[in-house]
């Protein structure tokens, strides 16, 4: 009998990474294709082709899948917000994708899945409180709690780049104004660059920035430092484009998240990682979640 392996999909606004893992958290047989490569047609339909052709081609008993998009997903599957990717609001994609694989689909938000992925890891430290940090364009967090994955009532759990600021008003990709993610994410950094006419790679970089970094890791701080205190958990792990760009200061970052905290014990205490997921890590996640739903549900 063929090996048996979850189906991890990571669905992004540039590229569509599919791959297999298997009960031991073997990521195997991973594949990245553009997103515009799926056509101008129906995109959930011909994303159902790729998926359903990329499951025949590998010869494994397929257990489940597990989905990560970079939105909004209630518990039964259905995307409620996509604003990066047309065609998928209001779609019910684990229902659909079960219909196409005949097996348990899970589909929830990428941060979530990208922080699960790196959980598989973490947990072997022996940490059940984890909270995620993603800063790239927006302000991606998901957090762990008690070695679950929380998800709040309809899937807004984590949100906290829309966190609303005293004074601010902004205007935010979701229609609010202040919102946390409009000073603290890359969107900022690319305003910023536009206005003083710079490359807005060299942001950390250029000297006579030094006033605009110190306040762009303050948003930061606050955002991080507001989840550490509402969860204290014993790890976080800090990452996102925004992370790697050159000269990023990491060390300011972290201790000013740590001046923020409540206790001295949490100052002292709390670990900080690096995100290491690879370009594969929200693939592992979803299927890595996957596995642990047909565990608690199914008795698998
Ligand atoms: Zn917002």
């Amino acid at each position: 009998m063929s090996e048996q392996a979850a189906l991890g999909i990571d669905i992004g606004g540039t590229n569509v990474r599919f791959a297999l893992l298997d009960s031991k958290m073997n990521l195997k047989h991973p594949v990245l294709i553009r997103a515009a490569s799926l056509g101008t047609g129906d995109l959930v339909d011909n994303l159902l082709d790729v998926v359903d052709e990329y499951a025949a081609e590998h010869n494994v008993n397929l257990v489940g899948a597990g989905v990560g998009i970079p939105g909004i997903v209630r518990q039964d599957g259905t995307v409620l917000s996509c604003p990066n990717i047309g065609g998928l609001e209001g779609v019910r994609l684990g229902d659909l994708i079960t219909a196409r694989l005949s097996v348990p689909t899970f589909v929830g938000k990428d941060t979530n899945f990208l922080l699960y992925g790196e959980y598989q890891e973490l947990k072997q430290a022996g940490y059940g409180n984890v909270l995620g940090f993603y800063i790239g364009t927006g302000f991606g967090a998901a957090f762990i709690i008690d070695g679950q994955l929380l998800l709040g009532s309809r899937g807004f759990a984590g949100e906290l780049g829309h966190i609303p600021l005293i004074g601010k008003d902004g205007l935010c990709g979701c229609g609010n104004r202040g919102c946390l993610e409009v000073y603290g994410a890359g969107r900022a950094l690319t305003e910023y660059a536009r206005r003083e006419n710079q490359d807005v790679a060299e942001f950390f970089s250029s000297a006579q920035n030094g006033k605009a970094v110190k306040e762009f890791i303050q948003y930061v701080a606050v955002g991080v430092a507001t989840a550490v205190n509402i969860f204290d958990p014993q790890c976080i792990v800090l990452g996102g484009g925004v992370l790697a760009m050159v000269d990023f200061p990491l060390e300011e970052l972290q201790s000013t998240i740590r001046s923020m905290l409540r206790s001295d014990e949490q100052r002292h205490d709390l670990v900080m990682v690096q995100s290491n997921a690879g370009v594969f890590g929200g693939c592992l996640g979803a299927g890595a979640y996957c596995w642990s739903q047909l565990g608690s549900n199914k008795g698998i």
